[in-house]
């Protein structure tokens, strides 16, 4: 039995916004679940019905097999961290992280006990006296976070924690959040735009569109077998390149390029004549020169950035532009030609009208 049911969850917003439509997600004890989207797509309110801030529209919210779309956020046993961590000014850090306990009435030994062990857990230990204005960003979100882990609660949720953090502090904080929840065992719903940060901490991800979910799965999963145009596009960085054209006999164009489709879909290739379709290869996943088994192509160089670890090469072959991801030292000069070939297994084929991968 899995330990949070979201079966056909909507919500409907008194103004009568459809911001959520048939919300369906098992999650087991322990996950890791991320929801990503772009703005705007419904995640904060998924997060939101979780937490009982929201009321449920429609469907059915189970915990523990147990109904609970009437359960008070304090019944459902959840801690919530939010975008905007509000710490007391006035107290030290170990009130702060202290404060919920106390309210409580939890006895003072137990509470020394549990923050102490909170901060290690944190590296909050030697700050435990100051107060949050002589602490950095970073040292503040994890008070914060330490607020919610403090209280043993079996949901801990979690909306954009890190966007008030500068890239690099998001970068630790995000490796230190994964190693909170592999200490905690706490099963956690963390709500992202930031597809990185998906992909790095997720056991499994939602994607989320328009108040749709496109597509569950593990990190793996999205970015090897995406079901459409729109989670190709948003998984992956820089994002999979795509060129829409319709198949005129068996071949679609690149640009000057004709891309024998055939190649890719054999038999099945017949039943897209004079559909359109969209061809998408991921910028990594292409090779230099010519290579068996793969679309070979030639375009302009127009732009290269050299990032180190490795080169984003721009280039355009009339008017259809893309990205190629390179070694550095395979750098090619601006304004040169560039050979290369992308593996049929690595291209996705999609229906031009459905935006769904052709399988
Ligand atoms: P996300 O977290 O993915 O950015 P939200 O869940 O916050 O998105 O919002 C989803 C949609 O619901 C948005 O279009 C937003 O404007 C709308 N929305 C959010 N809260 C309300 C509300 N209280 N009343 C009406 N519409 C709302």
């Amino acid at each position: 039995m899995a330990y949070i049911t979201l079966k056909d969850i909507n919500k409907i917003y008194p103004n009568g916004y459809h911001a959520v439509h048939d919300f369906n997600l098992e999650i087991e004890k322990g996950e890791f679940i991320v929801f990503v989207g772009p703005s705007g797509c419904g995640k904060s309110t998924t997060l939101r019905m979780i937490a009982g801030l929201e009321d449920i529209s429609k469907g059915d919210f189970l915990i523990n097999g147990k109904r609970a779309n009437e359960m008070g956020p304090r019944e459902r046993e959840v801690a919530m961290v939010f975008q905007s961590y509000a710490l007391y000014p006035q107290m030290t850090v170990f009130d702060n992280l202290a404060y919920g306990l106390t309210l409580q009435g939890v006895d003072e030994d137990v509470i020394e006990e549990k923050v102490k062990r909170t901060a290690k857990v944190l590296g909050l230990t030697d700050y435990l006296d100051r107060l949050p204005r002589a602490l950095s960003g970073g040292q503040r979100q994890r008070v914060a976070v330490g607020r919610a882990i403090i209280r043993k609660v079996g949901i801990f949720l979690m909306d954009e924690p890190l966007s008030n953090l500068d890239a690099k502090q998001r970068v630790t904080m995000r490796s230190e959040i994964t190693q909170i929840h592999r200490e905690t065992g706490a099963t956690t719903i963390y709500v992202t735009h930031d597809q990185t940060e998906a992909m790095t901490m997720a056991d499994r991800i939602v994607v989320m569109k328009d108040g749709y979910v496109q597509q569950i799965g593990t990190p793996y999963e999205l970015y090897f077998n995406p079901v459409n145009v729109f989670v190709a596009g948003f998984i992956g960085e820089p994002p999979m390149n795509f060129v829409r054209s319709s198949v005129k006999n068996g071949k679609m164009a690149f640009g000057p390029a004709e891309l024998d489709i055939g190649k890719k879909l054999g038999e099945k290739a017949k039943a897209y004549e004079g559909k359109e379709l969209v061809f998408g290869f991921r910028p990594e996943a292409i090779v230099l020169g010519e290579q068996a088994d793969a679309y070979t192509l030639t375009a302009d160089v127009e732009l290269t950035e050299m990032l180190g670890d490795n080169t984003n090469v721009y280039i355009r072959m009339d008017d259809k532009q893309a990205i190629l991801k390179v070694d550095p030292h395979d750098t090619p000069e601006l304004d040169s030609k560039i050979t290369f070939s992308i593996p049929y297994q690595n291209v996705y084929l999609f229906d031009g009208e459905t935006e769904k991968v052709i399988e």
